[in-house]
C-alpha cells in the first residue's frame, strides 16, 4: 500500500498537553501500535517535553535544561508526531470533533486525549498579582526565580510542602536568604507526622533557612514589585521574590467548557474514558474514583490503561494508586508512603535514634503496613512501600520490622544486592520515570544491554534524578552475573569518594593504609561506612596489598562470598567441591552421593568447568554439607568467588592418542598452586594436551596449549556474553616456566586490574605489549611477581568451609526466625 493510502486510513489522535502524562500516553500507544494513529500534540509551553520533577534540581543548579528533556525534537519527527508547541488549545467542539488553538488553528480528531495537568493555586490575598510573585510549575517559573536570585537577596516561599521546600532549597543554594511560611504547625504535613516534620524543620534551620510554621499570609506588600509579606499576626517579612507553593488544582477549564463531566478533576473511568467516549483524559487533570493525584507514579499506570483503551487491547484498566514521596533536597532523607494518620484500629512502631538523627515510623492495621514515615535513613523505604502495596502480612517479621529489611529478614538482606534481588518484578525502581524491576531486567536480557548508559537510554531508568542508579547497577549485575564488569570509566570509584580505583590502590600502598576505616578516613570518604560498590573493592585491594596482615572483612563481601556458596533464584544455595584438574575418585563421588541423599539435595550437575555442582542446599544445611565433604578430603571450589575457579584439563598424553604432554597432571599442579587466591574477578584456567584444544584453553583467563616443543601460554580470554579469544603471550619450554609465568601473570592482574574487571577488558585496556613487557621481557620482574604471588598464597590457601564447619560465623547460617531474635 502506498504511503499516502496508509496515512489516509490512520485515525487522528489529538493530545492536549505536552507534559509528562501526555507524552507518556503517546509513548505507550506507539509501543502497542505504532501505525494506528496520526498524532498531533498541542502544548501551551513553547518547548519539547521535559521532566517536570527535575525542575527542582534545575533550580538548585544540579541539572541543566538539556539534562531534563524527556523527548527531544527527533522523537517527535521520528514518530511522525506533529508538535504544536506554544499554542494552547482554547476550545473543543465535540460535535464536530475538532479542537481550536489560541492562534486559530483547527485540528480534527477521531480520539482526543486531555492531559492538561494542574494549575498552581494562588492565594487570593492582596498583592498576589504583583510582579515578583511566582509559582513553581514550569520552566518559565524557574527562569523567573533564577533572574530574581541574580538581582535580589531575600526570598519568601509560601507553603512548606514538598514543592515549597524544594524551591526554598534551590533558592538558598542560589545564595538567597530564604524564609518559608507555612500555615500548618508541621512541615509537609500531608507526608510527615509531627516528629519527622520537627526533625526536618530543625535540619533546614541549621542550614540557614527561616521556617515559620503556624503562620498565615495576610497580604503581599509592594507598589510596583513585591517587597514583602505580612502575616495575620502583623509580622512583616521583607522579600525580593515570593514563591507561592500552596497547592495545585486540576486544570479542567477546557473540559468544563466542552461540557464533559467534571468534579475536582475531569471524571474518568478505569479506561480513562471521560463522559464522552471519544475523549480520554490522563494525568493530574483527572479524577478517578473521587481521587486526584499530584505525583507521577499514578500517571504512569493511567497511561498504560489509556493506551490499552486506545489500541483496543483487553485490559483490566486503571485501579487507582498508592503513592510514596521522597523530598529531593540533597542531604535530607525523607520518605513517606500511605496513610499515617493512625487511629484506634492502628498500631505504630517507632524507632528513634537521636545520635544519628533517624526517625522511623511504620503504621500497621490488621498485620499489614498501611503507612510509613522515614527520616534520616530512608534506605528501607522501597521495601516498606512494596509490603504496603502488596498488602503483605508482616506478622512473621513484626518484631524486627522497624529495624529494616536487613535485620527483619535475618541478616540475609544485609547485602543490598540481595535486597534488590528479592523485590518483585513490579516493584518500582525508578520513581521519576515509573520503571519497574521487571522492565529493566527484561530489557537487559532481551536486548543484550550490558552498561548503565544502555539501560538508561532504553528504559529511562536512572536517567532523571539518578537516585536509583545503584539499584539499576545491581540489576545489571544480577541479570548478567559475572558478565557485568561494572562501569569501566575513569570516574570516581563510587559516590563515596572522588578518587578513582587506581588512585585508591596507589594511596593504600603509599600511605600504608591497612584497614577499611583507615582508607576512608585518610581519603576523606563522603559516607560514614561506604557503600556496596566500594566496600568489596577496598576489601580486595587491602587483601592484595597486605597479604598476611590485613584481615578479610566479611561484611564487605557479597552474599555468595560470605556464605562460600552460590545463592540461586529460589534462595537455596549450590555447593561445588574442588576437583583438582577435573580429576575425581570413587571416594569423592561416594561422599558426594552420600551428601546428596542425606540432605535431600534435588539436583546434581556437572559444570562447564568439569566440577560437580550440588543444587538446592538450604542455608542452614550448608555447614553440615561441608563437614561431610571435608571429611572426605574435599575443599571449597570457590565457584562463588572473585577468585581462581577451575583449572579445566583434557586427558592429555596419559590417555589420548594425540596428547603431547600430561595436561591433566599439569592442570592439577597449577590448581594446587593457584587455588584460594582472591582476584579482581573470577579467573579460569585450562590446559589442553595438544593444539586440538579439547579443554578450550583459548577462551580462558590463562590458557595453556601443549605442543611438541613445549607450551603455548594464552591470556585474556572469556566465554560469557561477549566471547573473547585469548592473545598469545609467549611459548615456553618447561612445566616450571609455565608455573612461573602463570603465577606472575595472575599477580600482575591481581595488583593492577580494577575490582570487577576481568582479564579480557584489562588486557584490552592496558595492551598486550605492556603485559608482554612485564611478564616475558622482564625476567627479574616476572620472578618478583611470581614470588609475591606465592608469598600471598601461604595466607589464602586455607579452606573457608573448614573454618565454618569449626563454628566460625555460625550466625550466618541460622534460620531466619532465630537470626531475627
Ligand atoms: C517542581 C516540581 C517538582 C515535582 N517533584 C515531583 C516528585 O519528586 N515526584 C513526583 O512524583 N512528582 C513530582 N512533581 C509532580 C509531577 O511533575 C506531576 O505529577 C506531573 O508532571 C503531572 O503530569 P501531567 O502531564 O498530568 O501534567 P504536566 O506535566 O503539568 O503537563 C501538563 C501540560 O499541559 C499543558 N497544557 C495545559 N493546558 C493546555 C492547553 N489548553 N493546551 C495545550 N497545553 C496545555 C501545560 O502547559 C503542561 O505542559 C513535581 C512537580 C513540580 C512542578
Ligand atoms: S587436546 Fe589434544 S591431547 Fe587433549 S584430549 Fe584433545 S586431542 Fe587429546
Amino acid at each position: 500500500m502506498a504511503r499516502e493510502d496508509r496515512e489516509k486510513i490512520r485515525e487522528e489522535l489529538v493530545v492536549v498537553g505536552n507534559g509528562m502524562a501526555g507524552c507518556r500516553a503517546v509513548e505507550e500507544v506507539l509501543k502497542r501500535d505504532p501505525h494506528r494513529y496520526h498524532i498531533t500534540i498541542f502544548g501551551a509551553e513553547p518547548r519539547v517535553n521535559y521532566n517536570r520533577i527535575m525542575l527542582s534540581p534545575l533550580l538548585a543548579g544540579e541539572k541543566r535544561f538539556e539534562d531534563i528533556i524527556i523527548n527531544d525534537e527527533a522523537w517527535y519527527a521520528d514518530n511522525g508526531i506533529t508538535l504544536i508547541a506554544g499554542d494552547a488549545v482554547v476550545e473543543i467542539d465535540r460535535a464536530a470533533r475538532t479542537v481550536k488553538s489560541a492562534s486559530g488553528r483547527v485540528v480534527e480528531y477521531d480520539r482526543l486525549v486531555l492531559a492538561t495537568g494542574s494549575d498552581p493555586f494562588v492565594l487570593p490575598v492582596p498583592g498576589a498579582k504583583l510582579p515578583g510573585v511566582v509559582t513553581f510549575r514550569d520552566m518559565d517559573d524557574v527562569d523567573a526565580m533564577l533572574r530574581a536570585s541574580e538581582t535580589g537577596r531575600r526570598a519568601v516561599v509560601i507553603g512548606g510542602g514538598l514543592l515549597g521546600l524544594e524551591a526554598a532549597h534551590g533558592l538558598s543554594l542560589r545564595g538567597m536568604e530564604v524564609t518559608v511560611i507555612h500555615l500548618m504547625p508541621t512541615l509537609m504535613e500531608r507526608q510527615l507526622d509531627e516528629a519527622a516534620g520537627f526533625l526536618l524543620k530543625t535540619a533546614l534551620e541549621a542550614r540557614g533557612q527561616t521556617i515559620l510554621t503556624g503562620a498565615e499570609t495576610e497580604a503581599i506588600l509592594g507598589e510596583t514589585h513585591v517587597e514583602g509579606v505580612r502575616l495575620t499576626d502583623g509580622r512583616v517579612i521583607p522579600a525580593d521574590i515570593v514563591v507561592m507553593a500552596v497547592g495545585i488544582r486540576p486544570n479542567t477549564v477546557l473540559a468544563q467548557a466542552a461540557g464533559l463531566e467534571v468534579g475536582r478533576g475531569i471524571k474518568v473511568d478505569d479506561h480513562m474514558l471521560t463522559s464522552d467516549p471519544a475523549v480520554l483524559a490522563v494525568g493530574e487533570c483527572v479524577e478517578h474514583q473521587d481521587v486526584c493525584y499530584g505525583l507521577v507514579a499514578p500517571l504512569w499506570e493511567m497511561c498504560a490503561a489509556l493506551a490499552d483503551a486506545l489500541t483496543a487491547r483487553p485490559s483490566e484498566g486503571y485501579r487507582g494508586s498508592v503513592t510514596s514521596t521522597k523530598l529531593k533536597v540533597a542531604g535530607l532523607d525523607v520518605f513517606s508512603a500511605g496513610d499515617f494518620s493512625g487511629g484506634a484500629d492502628c498500631e505504630d512502631i517507632v524507632l528513634r535514634d537521636a545520635a544519628r538523627g533517624v526517625y522511623k515510623r511504620v503504621v500497621i492495621r490488621d498485620s499489614r503496613i498501611i503507612g510509613a514515615v522515614l527520616y534520616g535513613d530512608t534506605g528501607d523505604g522501597a521495601w516498606y512501600f512494596q509490603l504496603l502495596r502488596e498488602g503483605a502480612d508482616i506478622s512473621a517479621v513484626r518484631d524486627s520490622l522497624i529495624f529494616g529489611q536487613a535485620f527483619a529478614e535475618g541478616g540475609s538482606f544485609a547485602d543490598p544486592r540481595q535486597a534488590v534481588a528479592a523485590l518483585s518484578d513490579n516493584a518500582e525502581i525508578c520513581g521519576c520515570n515509573g520503571v519497574c524491576k521487571g522492565a529493566i531486567t527484561r530489557a537487559i536480557s532481551e536486548q543484550g544491554l550490558t552498561t548503565l548508559d544502555a539501560v538508561r537510554s532504553v528504559t529511562k531508568a536512572s536517567a532523571s534524578c539518578g537516585s536509583c542508579t545503584p539499584q539499576v547497577e545491581m540489576l545489571l549485575s544480577l541479570t548478567l552475573g559475572d558478565d557485568y564488569s561494572g562501569e569501566r570509566v575513569v570516574s570516581p570509584m563510587c559516590k563515596c569518594t572522588d578518587f578513582t580505583h587506581d588512585d585508591v590502590r596507589r594511596l593504600i600502598l603509599e600511605k600504608a593504609l591497612k584497614a577499611i576505616p583507615a582508607v576512608m578516613q585518610a581519603l576523606h570518604w563522603k559516607t560514614p561506612d561506604g557503600c556496596s560498590s566500594c566496600r568489596p573493592a577496598l576489601n580486595y585491594y587491602l587483601l592484595c596489598a597486605w597479604p598476611g596482615e590485613y584481615a578479610d572483612d566479611q561484611q564487605s563481601r557479597f552474599v555468595n562470598e560470605r556464605l562460600h556458596a552460590n545463592i540461586q533464584k529460589d534462595g537455596t544455595y549450590s555447593v561445588v567441591p574442588r576437583m583438582w584438574g577435573g580429576l575425581t575418585s570413587a571416594k569423592e563421588l561416594r561422599a558426594i552421593a552420600d551428601v546428596v541423599d542425606k540432605f535431600n539435595i534435588p539436583t546434581v550437575k556437572v559444570t562447564g568447568g568439569q566440577r560437580i555442582d550440588l543444587f538446592g542446599v538450604k542455608k542452614e544445611d550448608l555447614p553440615a554439607v561441608w563437614a561431610d565433604l571435608n571429611a572426605a578430603g574435599m575443599v571449597s571450589g570457590h565457584a562463588y568467588g572473585k577468585a581462581l575457579r577451575t583449572v579445566k584439563t583434557c586427558v592429555g598424553s596419559e590417555w589420548c592418542r594425540f596428547g603431547t604432554q600430561d595436561s591433566t597432571g599439569l592442570g592439577v599442579r597449577i590448581e594446587r598452586m593457584t587455588w584460594g587466591s582472591w582476584m579482581p574477578h573470577k579467573f579460569k584456567i585450562a590446559v589442553s594436551g595438544c593444539p586440538r584444544n579439547c579443554a578450550e584453553a583459548t577462551i580462558k583467563d590463562f590458557g595453556i596449549v601443549c605442543v611438541d616443543s613445549g607450551y603455548e601460554l594464552h591470556i585474556g580470554g572469556n566465554g560469557g556474553i561477549k566471547v573473547r579469544a585469548t592473545d598469545l603471550l609467549c611459548k615456553v619450554a618447561t612445566e616450571e616456566e609455565v608455573m612461573e609465568y602463570c603465577a606472575a601473570f595472575i599477580q600482575l592482574y591481581r595488583e593492577e586490574a580494577r575490582y570487577l574487571e576481568r582479564t579480557a577488558p584489562w588486557v584490552e585496556r592496558v595492551g598486550l605489549d605492556y603485559i608482554k613487557q612485564r611478564i616475558v621481557e622482564d625476567a627479574e620482574g616476572r620472578a618478583q611477581l611470581a614470588a609475591r604471588f606465592r608469598f600471598s598464597q601461604q595466607f589464602h590457601q586455607d579452606d573457608p568451609w573448614a573454618s565454618r564447619v569449626a563454628g566460625r560465623d555460625a550466625h550466618l547460617h541460622r534460620p531466619l526466625s532465630l537470626a531475627a531474635e
